[in-house]
């Protein structure tokens, strides 16, 4: 996999593009104004892993809120501006990193150049964005509907202004519902740019469907080396995104968080009740971050090789299991006690490794 060569954007202190790893984003869903939720949500969203927050600023009051949000975030906030061009000055005087502007929703150049003035001035950056829902009429009429040709032309067009205006500060994202059209309008807009990109697939849907979706698409386009930094829109709680960012990251071997768990689907075989012993093991372990493989596997025709492969793990049999570790079986435990031996077991790892470090 050979990523995309672009230039870096900084959003606060979070470098985008070049040779930075692909970064995760997310966006709150509190209303703005309503600063202690929001930052609570925040919160919730770094710990997850988050590296940098959209906030949707739909009202002034919104846009007042933010200075405080930005003064106690532990992470770059972006502000999400449409159609105004007044709510878009009241966020960039509250000392946000970044803004999400659509030019298409906005549609006046003057109002436009304006607004990328002042980001110059105060060192802030623009994600320029562009989706199937708000593509300009004359794009539309030119295409009929929005394919991935018509959203990359969008895409060239407004970032050739930002440019001629002397705005190079910004990240371009191309987004729509639908994945192959999401992922040609990013593979034409990429081959012809050394813009960085946000990829997505918006409004993905609930929970599972989206993020197949998300993998599918997210997958592809940044097996092409396309896409700077991701977010995956999920109609869920947004530490799910993030959870599920890293996990499409993960599996194309870009990012890492958390401890990699590697359980087999189970069949007629299985003589303990795996799907409890994983969820259990997952849930234990829920904020640790540790490089390390671990198996569970519901009986030993494939654990023994994924034992090999793995650093600890369970090879299940007649209720009870062999705990493993570094390929080689450490003792015999029950299946009562099977979730706390692994995790005590991982816990010892990491004591190890960080005594070690
Ligand atoms: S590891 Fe054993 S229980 Fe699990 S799917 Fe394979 S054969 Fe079935």
């Amino acid at each position: 996999m050979i990523r995309r060569k672009t230039r870096a954007v900084y959003v606060g202190d979070i470098k985008i593009g070049d040779d930075a790893p692909v970064v995760v984003q997310s966006m709150t869903d509190t209303k703005t104004h309503d600063i202690e939720s929001t930052l609570e949500q925040i919160n919730r969203l770094y710990q997850a892993g988050c590296e940098i927050v959209r906030v949707a600023a739909p009202t002034e009051k919104d846009a007042l809120a933010l200075s405080e949000i930005v003064k106690r975030s532990p992470m770059p906030v972006i502000a999400d501006i449409h159609f105004s061009p007044r709510i878009a000055f009241t966020a960039l005087e509250s000392g946000i990193h970044g803004i999400r502007l659509n030019p298409g929703n906005i549609n006046d150049k003057g109002k436009i150049r304006e607004i990328l003035q002042e980001c110059k001035k105060r060192n802030i950056a623009v994600r320029l964005g562009v989706n199937s829902g708000s593509l300009e009429e004359r794009l539309l009429e030119k295409y009929g509907y929005p394919t991935g040709e018509a959203l990359a032309e969008s895409a060239l067009y407004w970032s050739e202004f930002f440019e001629s205006v002397g705005f190079t500060n910004f990240k371009v994202s191309i987004k729509g519902s639908d994945v192959l059209q999401n992922i040609e309008a990013n593979r034409i807009f990429a081959s012809k740019t050394d813009i960085p990109l946000h990829i997505g697939i918006t409004e993905a849907g609930p929970l599972g469907k989206g993020s197949v979706k998300s993998a599918v698409g997210l997958g592809i386009l940044l097996y092409m080396g396309i896409g700077d930094t991701v977010r995956v829109s999920l109609t869920a709680d947004p530490v799910e995104e993030v959870k599920v960012a890293y996990q499409i990251l993960q599996s194309l071997g870009l990012r890492r968080k958390g401890i990699e768990i590697i359980s087999c689907p189970t069949c007629g075989r299985i003589e303990v009740d795996l799907p409890k012993v994983v969820k259990d093991v997952e849930e234990k372990l829920e904020g640790e971050d540790l490089p390390i493989k671990v198996a569970i596997m519901g009986c030993v025709v494939n654990a023994i090789g994924e034992a090999r492969e793995a650093d600890i793990g369970l090879a299940c049999g007649n209720k009870s299991a062999i705990l493993f570790r570094e390929g080689q079986p450490v003792k015999r435990v029950s299946e009562e006690e099977m979730v706390d031996q692994l995790v005590k077991e991982i816990r010892r790892m990491k004591e190890e490794k960080n005594g070690r470090a």
